[in-house]
């Protein structure tokens, strides 16, 4: 490990950090700070988004799994800045003070889906001796004042987009992914079912890769949110949302979107695409669900799943950028991370409209 004694003496020894140990048992804490092994990068967090998953991963949704083990810091939608690099980091060109976004995953870089470019799906996931991560998930997040992450998971922020909306890096990523697995183009006509944080993310995706009618089904001021952002909309609560889906679409939209993670909405999603669309799915559903098999056969219609992202967030970056997917619009509270109980229960309990929920580790 190389390491720049002058910049090392500004780095602080311990750092605040939200450190879970159990499920649903969390507090801030004084943690070590982080040091970079190879191809690494320490970073100070500036700005870190509370993901959908998060509140999971918290109550202990995924034993075993997401995390392998306790202790864990979550947070993985995180921007900041390189205050310390690793051994070889200066020699793939990063540098101290550069402006950068996280990502949560970090392929092996050597299994045949790394190699292919689907690091999202590498084949040692869960297996730290192997150089694979994911930060937040079950390898060390953001929910604090530093984060280590390899290089191969951070991004240059574009000098004009702030720090605040480069943490949405990640979920936006995520969003475009989500467009180009379900094959979005110009002048398709779209679905999407649930206008959460991701639906409303995978709203301005599809219309900026030029989708000429997007649909949103949900309800209340995320629903809302949605039709001030261009879409059409169905509220649910109102109608019967495949029957007048597929009314206002004539036949149904080419490709859908689920970003609910409800069985049911699988189930919609489903009935209500087009003859040979296709359908990504972006929720991950709690309990399975019954799909109609026979229509999805008989009408040739795909069904994609969708993990995280591969090689979207340069992609996303100048969209982020141009203001082509407003992120900032999405941003309905800030908080410091000292407040993390009350800004996580703004967020699970959708106070106040939340949508994003930003956390700053440096603020009182
Ligand atoms: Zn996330
Ligand atoms: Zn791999």
């Amino acid at each position: 490990m190389s390491v720049d004694a002058t910049e090392l003496a500004e780095i602080q020894l311990e750092m605040d950090a939200v450190v879970l140990r159990g499920p649903d048992a969390f507090a801030l804490e004084r943690a070590p700070t982080p040091r970079p092994a190879r191809d690494e990068l320490l970073c100070r967090v500036e700005s870190v988004f509370i993901c959908g998953t998060d509140p999971h991963i918290i109550h202990g949704h995924y034993p075993g799994f997401w995390p392998r083990e306790y202790p864990l810091i979550p947070g993985h939608e995180w921007s900041g800045i390189v205050v310390q690099t690793g051994e070889g980091a200066a020699a793939l060109g990063w540098r101290l003070g550069e402006r950068v976004a996280g990502t949560s995953h970090c392929g092996c870089g050597y299994c045949r889906m790394c190699l292919s470019g689907r690091y999202n799906l590498c084949e040692n996931y869960g297996n730290e001796s192997t150089g694979h991560r994911q930060y937040g998930h079950y390898s060390q997040g953001a929910y604090a004042q530093y984060v280590v992450h390899s290089v191969k998971s951070v991004f240059r922020a574009p000098p004009s987009l702030s720090l605040d909306e480069a943490a949405g890096m990640d979920p936006a990523s995520i969003a475009l992914h989500t467009v180009k697995r379900a094959g979005v183009g110009p002048g398709d006509t779209v679905a999407i079912l649930g206008p959460g944080p991701m639906g409303l993310l995978v709203l301005q995706c599809a219309l900026a890769v030029g989708a000429g009618r997007v649909v949103v089904v949900g309800r209340g001021s995320r629903l809302a949110k949605a039709a001030e952002l261009g879409a059409e909309t169905v509220d649910y609560t109102g109608v019967d949302p495949v029957a007048e889906v597929r009314r206002m679409t004539g036949g149904g939209p080419q490709m859908v979107i689920e970003c609910a993670g409800a069985p049911a909405s699988l189930v919609q999603a489903v009935e209500m695409c087009r003859k040979g669309g296709s359908i990504s799915v972006i929720g991950i559903p709690q309990e399975p669900a019954a799909l109609p098999i026979r229509k999805l056969v008989l009408e040739e219609i795909s069904l994609h799943g969708v993990r995280a992202n591969r090689g979207t967030c340069e992609e996303v970056l100048p969209l982020l950028a141009a203001g082509r997917i407003n992120i900032r619009t999405l941003i309905t509270h800030t908080f410091p991370l000292r407040a993390f109980p009350r800004a996580l229960e703004t967020f699970v309990n959708r106070q106040g409209g939340a949508l994003k929920v930003l956390l700053k580790p440096w603020e009182d």
